[in-house]
Parts: structure tokens; C-alpha cells; sequence
């Protein structure tokens, strides 16, 4: 075994990974059904003018405004009604001066009216409509274009699609697009300890942890998990399955990363590309390894690799702090806001001075109470609600003070 010899501040490491980070290039066609979440890779201009003719906004009667002036409830303007138009109907023939139409909200106008009066602010006699407000011309009335005009930008490139922008798309009548590829993550959890959750435990195994906690926290950064089996500790079975990663992004291998006579990733990944850091003073996760391979045919640039530590509570925490701003980086979405609450400390933290600390916090009402127990120990996260981040220097954190709590659930 041999000490880490260069632990890097958490800051240093997220600059590292900000400038290792490169946006993917790659495209892929996506109908509107899968577009929600993407990021459109091109430019849509509006074909066509939406909404595509002139159209109510409001169930009431199409009109000539000018019609209406003056009209009050006890002195109504008395209209004749020329016909009913739905929505999905076309338009009824053109209506002259003393004439109206009885519309639906989105049926198109009738060539001369240019206003809609609310049905509330009107009255029916037999085949006469009492008009008893004004109206001014455009009143109630969607205007051709007025949504999106012929020529204009729908979505522009780089735009995260929201629900509302594949809404837009619909309304133009786009049907698919061009979005950025998501990044390819090859995940692999290595020990010779770990066994697949359902199979019985052989001595001194344990289950396999770290190949559940991280593609749920991939996916919900815009990425892809592509699973390789679990790796046995030995610098052959190492380097096979590193040649297993073809086609993808990055490649994020959990366990052996730390300097243990076992811990071969590190000197794996040495002998094929170059380390960016390797140790960072964060608690849990000091292990953490980033590096770039060497250049490949379907990774010119070389693919990046991330090693975490294999304690499922460091593995995790690194993968909120480091993974998380790698992932969005890499899959252009804009850099993440958790959802974070203010509480108060229950009870003192000890915090390492020398390392940024990222401390799991059960909330009991306003308060945070710690619940770390180990960065082996799953329950460390999975008893706690969010993390509080204490700062490297800052030390002990005495109860009552106010603390930012990073919750875990959206
Ligand atoms: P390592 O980082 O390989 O030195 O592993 C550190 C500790 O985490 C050891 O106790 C391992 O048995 C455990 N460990 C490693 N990988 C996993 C995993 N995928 N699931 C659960 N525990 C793991
Ligand atoms: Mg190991």
C-alpha cells in the first residue's frame, strides 16, 4: 500500500472536471414523444403561421366591432344572427354590417368580423342577438400568427425541451427533430467480494450495492447507464473490461480506486491514458480517480474515465458532487439545482478540517440531525432525507446553526 501522495480541494476537482468535461456532439432524431428532457440540436423555424387563420378565443359571437359601439344593457345592440361556426368547422361565409355569428372558442372567424363579444355580455331573442358591452376590434380574437409567425424560431439550438417547448414544436407542426446524443456511461462495480442481490452470500462476500445507487442518479442527469459485469480485482480483468467500454462517453467504475495492494484501477487506467486527479480531500469519497484514456476510434479526443471509491456512501456522495456537474456538462442541460432547504443543526458536527465534508442529515421537522454512520454503511443515505456540504476549515459545527440542507427527493 502506498498514501495517497496529491488530495486535491473538492473546488480544484470540479474545475478539473468542468475543463475535462467536452459537450457531446453527437445527434440522434427524436419523435416529440421522446423529446421532453432533450436538447434540441437544431434550429425549428415555424413553417407556417400558427394559429393558421384567425380564431376565437372565447365562445361568444363574431362581430364587426364598430357594430357593437355604444351598446349597454338597457340600450343592447340588436344583431342577426347568419349562423353557428365550431371548432374544426370552416369559417362561415363572410357577415355584413347587423349580422353575426355564433362561435366556439377556436373556431376560425368569419371573413368580416374582427371581434368576438362574450356570451355573457349578450342575450338571445329568437334568431336576434342582444348585445349589451362593446367590443373593440381584436377583442377576443387569437390572431393569425399571433402564437408563432410564419418564419420565426420555434426552438433554437442548444435549448433544453421543456414541456412547453415541445408544445410549441406540436403547434408547429414539427414531428421530430434533431437533439444532442445522451452520454454513454459504462458502469462496472469491481471486487472479488460482490455478489448480484438474489444470490446467496459465500463467505466473505457481500451484495453488489453500488450497481443500484448509480444508474437511477445517471438517468435522472440526462445519461445513459450501460452495465458491465462486475470486475474481479486483478489488473487483466481490469484492463478486459475497460476494453468492453467501446462506443462509450465515460466510463465510471465504482471500488478499487483507493491505494490498497488490490486497488489496480488506478495503475489500470495509468497504463492507458493519463490521470487529471487522483485523491480528493472530500469526506466520504477521498478516493476518487479522474482520467483521460488515450484516443480511440470511436473516442478521438480519449473517453474520460471516473473512478469512485466503493463504499456505497462515498460512492454515492461522489457521484452527487462530481458525477452529477460531469454528466450535465457533458449533456449540455443546464447545471443542476437541487432542491435545498433551510434547517437547523440538532446536534454538533466534528467536521474533518481538512476536508470539504459531505455530511447525510435526517430531517425532524425545521431540523437536521445527522445520520452518518460510516462511508461503508449504506443507511448512512438511506436513513438520511438530504446532505449538508461543510466547507474544508471549517470544523466543528456546533447544533443550533443554520444549515442548507440538499434533499434527495425532486
Ligand atoms: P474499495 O473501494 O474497492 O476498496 O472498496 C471499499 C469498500 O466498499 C469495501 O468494503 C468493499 O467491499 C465495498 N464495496 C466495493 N464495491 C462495492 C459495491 N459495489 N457494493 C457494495 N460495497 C462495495
Ligand atoms: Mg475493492
Amino acid at each position: 500500500m502506498k498514501p495517497f501522495t496529491h488530495v486535491i480541494p473538492v473546488s480544484d476537482a470540479l474545475r478539473l472536471v468542468r475543463e475535462a468535461a467536452r459537450p457531446i456532439e453527437r445527434r440522434e432524431r427524436v419523435t416529440l414523444t421522446d423529446a421532453a428532457g432533450r436538447i434540441a440540436a437544431e434550429t425549428l423555424t415555424a413553417r407556417a403561421d400558427v394559429p393558421p387563420f384567425d380564431r376565437a378565443a372565447m365562445d361568444g359571437y363574431a362581430v364587426i366591432a364598430t357594430g357593437t359601439d355604444g351598446a349597454t344593457a338597457d340600450a343592447p345592440r340588436r344583431l342577426q344572427m347568419a349562423g353557428v361556426t365550431y371548432a374544426g368547422d370552416a369559417p362561415h361565409a363572410a357577415i355584413s354590417p347587423g349580422e353575426c355569428v355564433e362561435i366556439a372558442t377556436g373556431a376560425p372567424l368569419p371573413p368580416g368580423a374582427d371581434a368576438v363579444v362574450m356570451v355573457e355580455h349578450t342575450a338571445r331573442e329568437g334568431a336576434d342577438v342582444l348585445i349589451r358591452e362593446p367590443v373593440r376590434a381584436g377583442r377576443n380574437v387569437s390572431h393569425r400568427g399571433n402564437d408563432l409567425p410564419a418564419g420565426t424560431a420555434v426552438m433554437t439550438a442548444g435549448q433544453w425541451l421543456s414541456p412547453a417547448r415541445v408544445g410549441a414544436l406540436a403547434a408547429a407542426g414539427v414531428a421530430d427533430l434533431l437533439v444532442f446524443a445522451q452520454p454513454i456511461v459504462a458502469l462496472a462495480s469491481t471486487g472479488d467480494e460482490l455478489v448480484e442481490p438474489g444470490r446467496p452470500l459465500g463467505p466473505g462476500q457481500i451484495h453488489d450495492v453500488n450497481r443500484y445507487t448509480l444508474p437511477p442518479v445517471i438517468a435522472a442527469h440526462g445519461a445513459l447507464a450501460r452495465h458491465l459485469p462486475p470486475i474481479g480485482d486483478g489488473l487483466d480483468a481490469v484492463h478486459a473490461a475497460l476494453d468492453a467500454t467501446t462506443g462509450a462517453d465515460l466510463v465510471v467504475f465504482t471500488g478499487g480506486s483507493s491505494v490498497g495492494d488490490r486497488d489496480l484501477v488506478a495503475a489500470a487506467v495509468a497504463e492507458r491514458g493519463e490521470i487529471v486527479f487522483h485523491g480528493v480531500a472530500m469526506k466520504p469519497g477521498k478516493p476518487t480517480l479522474l482520467a483521460r484514456l488515450r484516443a480511440e476510434a470511436d473516442a478521438p479526443a480519449g473517453r474520460l474515465f471516473l473512478g469512485l471509491s466503493g463504499n456505497p456512501t462515498s460512492c454515492l456522495a461522489n457521484a452527487y458532487v462530481i458525477l452529477v456537474p460531469l454528466l450535465r456538462l457533458m449533456g449540455r442541460l443546464p447545471a443542476w439545482q437541487p432542491r435545498q432547504v433551510t434547517a437547523t443543526l440538532g446536534r454538533d458536527i466534528l467536521a474533518r478540517a481538512e476536508r470539504h465534508e459531505f455530511h447525510p442529515v435526517r430531517m425532524d421537522g425545521d431540523t437536521a440531525v445527522t445520520a452518518f454512520k460510516g462511508s461503508g454503511e449504506i443507511t448512512s443515505l438511506s436513513h438520511a432525507d438530504g446532505y449538508i456540504e461543510i466547507p474544508a476549515g471549517t470544523g466543528r459545527l456546533a447544533a443550533g446553526t443554520p444549515v442548507t440542507v440538499t434533499l434527495f427527493s425532486p
